[in-house]
């Protein structure tokens, strides 16, 4: 809102100076200098949870020199209570769960198969340690050691029943009691086989965490999971007492390693991919605790953000993160909304023209250097007949008869601000913004609005180019060029123009954008457009353009971000 007052405050002054007042322009907020230092340094990303929880969730030591078990407390730190040479870890809710065919089941599969019970026979004796506790299996054959609300101890056989675990403990005269564990319960078998190698119970309180053990290179071990590779940690949660679910805990500089990848080609130019990685930090710091009902900070899904690990990962994503470490990007000393998309067709465009909010450093910017590099989506054309456009409202839902006229609107950087459609019954729908870009946008037609930068003509190339009247439609400025204010003082600043009005003797009148409000008829309309996406933030083609014209990973974030801090 502050935005916004300030913006018209100064359109007002624009007029004034534009009919010959002079103005005194009021300073731009400057931008607060200093590091932004984020306070988490340990990020969880979400890998399977909801519908997606796992039964269980297998985990490999790449450098093969096994794992420490424990758990990560309130502030993320890790708190070790066991360990295992074994390198091939399954997790698994504590449940009668089967072996088949190497893989497990938490029903019975048909054919044959061997049963892992959740009943067991703990050893009455409590330790102090695991490695005292470790040292007493040796007395106990199928024996492992559980950690049970915050004790050691020893227990003995997998049995499918309190029964069959009663039994056993009499006939292999063990001083023990059958027990099954909560509902919250994770035990720890050696991959593809039965054998239990350790079990963790902690209630509510904190969930079983599994760290890859260094060896003796010192080099950041990587675990495989289901066919990707991660760095850092996995905790095993369930939360809903049922299923597990996975999280990544991870260093934010090597789950950035991972997402860059996902991002932009790693055979881009260097500086193109640093700008990328301060982008995927600074999501990741703004977006701390998104999905806080899962128990993690983001998914690896688009929803937040894309990754799987460091498969993808190349020596060009990897340098892009190691030389930007730590660096974000800030307005005012808040983390920034780093919007980016593939291409912008020649300008980005301000937030508040395709979202909602005005964000004062998502300004729109006329783009010169996309234009040396080929984006794919440089020059597309599509063109709509009257039917195609009434068909297409009634597929999305609108209950129009045929479309008679289209009328385009544009904002000050050229790009679509908003379409409205009239039919024959004189009735009209209008879209405007984001979703002026998408609603011509059809897979049934195959014609596509590809990003917010196109024009409107018709079949006889009337419509198209916008510009702001000022006197008469015969005396105009093209909007695709920036529009300045004069202070008295020489001050220059430039106005934003999707509604300017003019301040005259007889009061505020609004001056008019031409192609704007300029209704188009006839039975064919042409769409031509560039770019693909929605036109807020960083061009990421743009990005590659200015890293080959040799600008760095900082004037590329400078020139999409207005006004920003990196740091
Ligand atoms: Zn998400």
């Amino acid at each position: 809102m502050k935005t916004r007052k300030f913006r018209t405050r100064l359109l007002s002054l624009f007029a004034a100076a534009f009919f010959g007042f002079s103005a005194l322009l009021s300073a731009a907020p400057s931008a607060a200098h200093g590091e932004y230092v984020n306070p988490y340094t340990t990020l969880r990303i979400g890998l399977y949870y909801g519908d997606e929880a796992l039964s269980s969730a297998n985990l490999e030591n790449s450098v093969g020199s096994g794992f420490t078990f424990g758990y990560f407390d309130q502030n993320r730190e890790f708190h070790a209570v066991g360990e295992t040479d074994n390198t091939k870890l399954t997790m698994m809710k504590d449940w009668t769960m089967y072996l088949s065919g190497g893989k497990y089941y938490d029903e019975a599969p048909s054919g044959s198969y061997e049963a892992i019970g959740c009943y067991h026979i703990r050893v009455n004796r409590e330790f102090y340690s695991f490695a005292e506790a470790k040292e007493q299996c040796a007395g106990y054959n199928n024996s492992f050691v559980a950690f049970h609300n915050g004790a050691w101890y020893v227990c003995a056989g997998s049995y499918s029943s309190y029964g069959a675990a009663e039994t056993a403990a009499y006939e292999r005269g063990i001083d023990g009691t059958p027990m099954t564990a909560s509902s919250n319960c994770v035990t720890v078998v050696a991959t593809g086989t039965t054998e239990v190698l350790f079990q963790f119970d902690y209630g509510t309180s904190a969930s079983l965490a599994v760290m890859p053990r260094k060896d003796e290179s010192g080099e950041n071990p990587q675990t495989w999971f289901k066919g990707y590779k991660y760095y850092g940690a996995f905790q095993y949660a369930r939360l809903t007492g049922k299923n597990i679910t996975v999280v990544n805990f991870i260093d934010v500089e090597d789950y950035v390693k991972g997402v860059v990848p996902y991002e932009m080609n790693t055979e881009w130019p260097i500086e193109a991919l640093k700008a990328q990685a301060v982008c995927a930090r600074t999501y990741a710091a703004s977006h701390i605790n998104n999905h806080a009902s899962n128990g993690f900070d983001l998914c690896n899904s688009t929803h937040c953000q894309a990754y799987r690990g460091t498969n993808a990962a190349g020596e060009g994503s990897d340098r892009a993160v190691d030389e930007t470490a730590g660096m974000y990007l800030t307005y005012n000393g808040e983390l920034c909304e780093t919007y980016y998309f593939s291409s912008d067709g020649g300008a980005t465009e301000d937030s508040e023209n395709v979202f909602e909010e005005a964000i004062p450093y998502l300004r729109g910017v006329a783009d010169p250097y996309e234009q040396y590099v080929n984006t794919g989506k440089a020059d597309w054309k599509f063109t709509y007949t009257a039917d195609d456009i009434t068909g297409i409202l009634k597929l999305k839902g609108y209950n129009c008869s045929q479309i008679v006229s289209v009328t385009p609107e544009y904002t000050r950087s050229g790009n679509i601000y908003s379409l409205k459609f009239t039919d024959s019954s004189g009735k009209s729908w209008t879209f405007k913004k984001y979703n002026a870009s998408s609603i011509l946008y059809s897979n049934t037609y195959g014609k596509y609005t590809y990003s917010m930068h196109f024009t409107v003509t018709t079949g006889d190339g009337e419509g198209g180019t916008s510009s702001i009247y000022v006197n008469s439609a015969a005396d105009t400025l093209d909007t695709s060029e920036p529009v300045y204010a004069i202070g008295a003082g020489g001050e220059r600043a430039e106005i934003p123009s999707s509604s300017i009005s003019v301040i005259s003797s007889g009061g505020t009148e609004s001056l008019s954008i031409a192609g704007g409000g300029k209704t188009l008829t006839g039975d064919k309309y042409v769409i031509s457009g560039s770019g693909w996406g929605h036109n807020v933030g960083m061009s990421q083609f743009g990005a590659k353009a200015m890293a080959e014209l040799g600008y760095s990973y900082e004037d590329i974030l400078k020139f999409y971000y207005t006004g920003v801090t990196i740091g």
